[in-house]
C-alpha cells in the first residue's frame, strides 16, 4: 500500500514535523531505527532510579518548544537560577541577583572576577533582552572564547565561571563553538527557566508521541536506502510514499541528499553516582572550575530536581565529562570521587556508580550555527524533505524548528 508521509527517524525533529503534518490532516508513519522514539532524549529506567542519558536541560524560554509542548502536563521540576561552582580555595554560589535575590550578596562577594566582571555579566544580560533570536544569529562569527575577551571578562571570570558552564553546554572545552550559540543559550537563559519534566527528559518526546495517532511509529525499523519515492529498510521491506522526510541525526544517510553536511560531534561521558546523603541540598548545577580539574566538568543531584529520579532515601547524582574517556568504569569512577574529595570529603567514597553512558554523537560541532534555513535547503526534491538539528544548531529548539519548518514545506 502506498504510505502519504514515511518520515525516516522518531527524534524530536521527526516528532515535530509528524505533530504539524498529523495537524494539517496529513497520514504519517515515522520509522524508527531503535526500540523507542525520543533519539538524543532518552530516560532510562534503572532500579528505581530515572537517569537521562546525558545530562540535558529544557530552557523554557525556547520559542519552539512554548509554541509546541504542554508545560504543566510535563510537570516541570526549575533549576535555581546560576551555579555552585567548585575550585581551588573552597566553593562559591554564583546567581543572576535579579532573578535570585537572596543569592545577590554571595554572588557579589564570590571570588569568581573583579566587580567590573560581574556588572559586565548584567550589562550583558540587558543587551541580550534587547536582542532578537533572529539579530543573534545575525552576529559575525567568532569563537565564544574569543567573544568572551572582547566582551571584556577577565581571564579569572572565564576561568572560575563562563570556562566550566559553556563548556557544560557545549561539550568542548576550547570554546570554539559560535558566539551566536553563546549568546543564544545565555538570552534564554536569562528570559526562561532551566527545568526537567518530573519523570525525566524522555516525558518530552513521550508528550510528542501521544499527539500522534496509533500506529504512527513503527520501531525497531532502519532505513537502509531512498530512492525516489521509495525507502528500503534494513529487513529487505521496500516501502512506497508520496512524500519522505528525512529526520535523522546526520549520518550517512543524510549526507548522501546533504553533501555539504558536517559530521563532526561532540562527545560527552556521563555517570550517574547513587549516595545515601547528598552534597548538597540545592537543585543546581554544580561547576569544577579548579584548575587541577581533570574528570569532572559539571555534576548536579537529580534527585533535588524532582525527587522522582530517585527511590525514597537514595540520591542520584549526574557527573559529565567531556569526551570520550577509554579507561573503564570502575576506574573511572574512582577518578571522580577522588578528584571530588577535595570538596565534599570522604563521604563521596561511600558513592557507587549506578552506570555511565558514553555518548559519542550528542552535539553536531557548532563552530558556525543558524538559527534560519532556506527553503532550498529542506525541499530537497518534490518527494524527499530534511530536518534536524544538524542543519541549524544543537538544540532542542533547533530540532523542532526543522520539523516544523519541513512540515511547512511539505503541504500539499
Ligand atoms: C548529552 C546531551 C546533552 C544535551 N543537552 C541539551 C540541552 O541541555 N538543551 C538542548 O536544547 N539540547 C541539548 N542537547 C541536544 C538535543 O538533545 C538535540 O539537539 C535533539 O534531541 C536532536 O534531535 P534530532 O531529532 O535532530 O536528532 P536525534 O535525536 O538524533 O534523532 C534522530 C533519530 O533518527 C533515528 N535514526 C537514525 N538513523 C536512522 C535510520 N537509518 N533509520 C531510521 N531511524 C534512524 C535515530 O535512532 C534517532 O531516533 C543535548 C544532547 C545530548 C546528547
Amino acid at each position: 500500500m502506498k504510505q502519504d508521509v514515511i518520515i525516516v527517524g522518531g527524534g524530536l525533529a521527526g516528532l515535530s514535523a509528524a505533530v504539524y503534518l498529523h495537524r494539517q490532516g496529513r497520514k504519517v508513519l515515522v520509522l524508527e531505527a531503535s526500540e523507542r522514539a525520543g533519539g538524543r532524549i532518552k530516560t532510562d529506567s534503572h532500579d528505581g532510579f530515572l537517569l537521562d542519558r546525558g545530562f540535558q536541560v529544557l530552557l523554557t524560554a525556547y520559542p519552539e518548544t512554548k509554541a509546541l509542548l504542554n508545560y504543566n502536563a510535563l510537570n516541570l521540576k526549575k533549576m535555581l537560577p546560576g551555579a555552585t561552582v567548585l575550585y581551588d580555595g573552597g566553593s562559591f554560589e554564583i546567581a543572576d541577583p535579579l532573578r535570585r535575590p537572596s543569592a545577590a550578596l554571595a554572588t557579589l562577594f564570590a571570588p569568581v572576577g573583579t566587580l567590573k566582571d560581574k556588572l559586565n555579566t548584567l550589562w550583558l544580560k540587558n543587551k541580550l533582552q534587547k536582542l532578537t533570536i533572529k539579530e543573534i544569529f545575525e552576529q559575525p562569527e567568532q569563537t565564544t572564547s574569543k567573544q568572551l575577551e572582547d566582551y571584556g571578562f577577565s581571564p579569572k571570570m572565564i576561568q572560575r565561571f563562563y570556562a566550566p558552564f559553556l563548556s557544560g553546554i557545549f561539550l568542548e572545552n576550547e570554546l570554539n563553538t559560535s558566539r551566536r550559540m553563546f549568546d543564544f543559550v545565555m538570552k534564554m537563559f536569562s528570559d526562561g527557566d532551566v527545568a526537567v519534566p518530573a519523570l525525566g527528559m524522555e516525558e518530552i518526546p513521550k508528550q510528542l508521541v501521544a499527539m500522534l495517532p496509533e500506529g504512527s511509529i513503527q520501531y525497531n525499523t532502519k532505513v537502509v536506502s531512498i530512492d525516489g519515492n521509495t525507502v528500503t529498510t534494513a529487513d529487505g521491506n521496500v516501502v512506497e510514499t508520496n512524500q519522505i522526510l528525512l529526520a535523522t541525526t546526520a549520518n550517512n544517510l543524510t549526507q548522501q541528499f546533504f553533501p555539504k553536511q558536517k559530521m563532526t560531534s561532540h562527545q560527552v561521558t556521563n555517570i550517574y553516582f547513587v549516595a545515601n546523603e547528598t552534597p548538597t541540598k540545592k537543585a543546581v548545577v554544580i561547576l569544577n572550575a579548579s584548575t587541577k580539574k581533570k574528570w569532572v566538568n559539571n555534576l548536579t543531584v537529580m534527585s533535588n530536581v524532582s525527587n522522582a529520579y530517585a527511590p525514597k532515601g537514595k540520591v542520584l547524582i549526574s557527573v559529565s565529562y567531556n569526551g570520550i574517556t577509554t579507561v573503564d568504569d570502575a576506574t573511572l569512577a574512582e577518578n571522580i570521587k577522588q578528584e571530588l574529595k577535595q570538596w565534599y570529603g570522604q563521604k563521596v567514597t561511600s558513592w557507587k556508580m549506578l552506570k555511565a553512558y558514553r555518548i559519542e554523537y550528542a552535539l553536531p560541532s557548532q563552530e558556525s550555527v543558524r538559527n534560519e534555513i532556506d527553503a532550498s535547503e529542506i525541499k530537497i526534491s518534490d518527494s524527499l524533505f530534511i530536518c534536524g538539528d544538524h542543519l541549524l544548531n544543537g538544540s532542542i529548539n533547533a530540532a523542532l524548528k526543522t520539523g516544523r519548518l519541513a512540515a511547512e514545506l511539505m503541504k500539499l
